[in-house]
């Protein structure tokens, strides 16, 4: 019997990607034949780092990775899954916080493409408190926060705050 590709998608905002993500890529990127990084376009809010930025740092951080792409992407999470004929759509959970607006997201994405399934990965302990939101605080902040991003994110978001070439 001809077996369908296993396609995934890792969709996020990643403003900016964390060691939190690149975890949660390496552990999904297993359990697929092919994982999509999928970063969505806001075009309502100003990034951090802009959208190539953070693709481009993805990317780096993943080429140890060969199943692995890193897209962006604009419109709606479902309907972009189906072009790319992708049945599996991968979230991170830290804490029980996070479970409300994943559950709620989760519903409305199986509302509107049933054959879609949505899987959580729990995230690692290490990284359980690690989110975009804290290394953006103390980055901007001046604080240290080399220990929370991949050294490709670390150099960018220190070029993108003016402090190196
Ligand atoms: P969004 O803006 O869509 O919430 P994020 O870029 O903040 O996207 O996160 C993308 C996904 O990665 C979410 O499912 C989130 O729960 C998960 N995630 C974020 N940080 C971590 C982490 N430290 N460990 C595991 N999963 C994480």
């Amino acid at each position: 019997m001809l077996q369908m590709e296993r396609i995934g998608i890792y969709p996020g905002s990643f403003d900016p990607p964390t060691l939190g993500h690149v975890d949660l890529i390496e552990r999904a990127s297993g359990l697929v034949d092919r994982l999509i990084v999928g970063i969505g376009i806001n075009s309502q809010k100003t990034p951090f780092l802009d959208i190539e930025t953070r693709t481009q740092a993805l990317r780096e951080c993943t080429a140890h990775l060969p199943n692995v792409e890193v897209e962006a992407f604009t419109g709606l999470l479902v309907n972009w899954a189906e072009t790319k004929n992708c049945r599996i759509l991968i979230r991170g959970l830290r804490a029980v916080s996070d479970y409300d607006s994943e559950f709620r997201i989760a519903m409305a994405n199986r509302s509107m493409a049933p054959d879609i399934e949505t899987v959580f990965l729990i995230a690692r302990d290490t990284y359980s408190f690690l989110s975009s939101s804290v290394v953006r605080e103390a980055a901007t902040l001046g604080g240290n926060y080399s220990q929370f991003v991949p050294e490709p994110v670390y150099h960018r978001i220190e070029k993108a705050l003016g402090r190196t070439d």
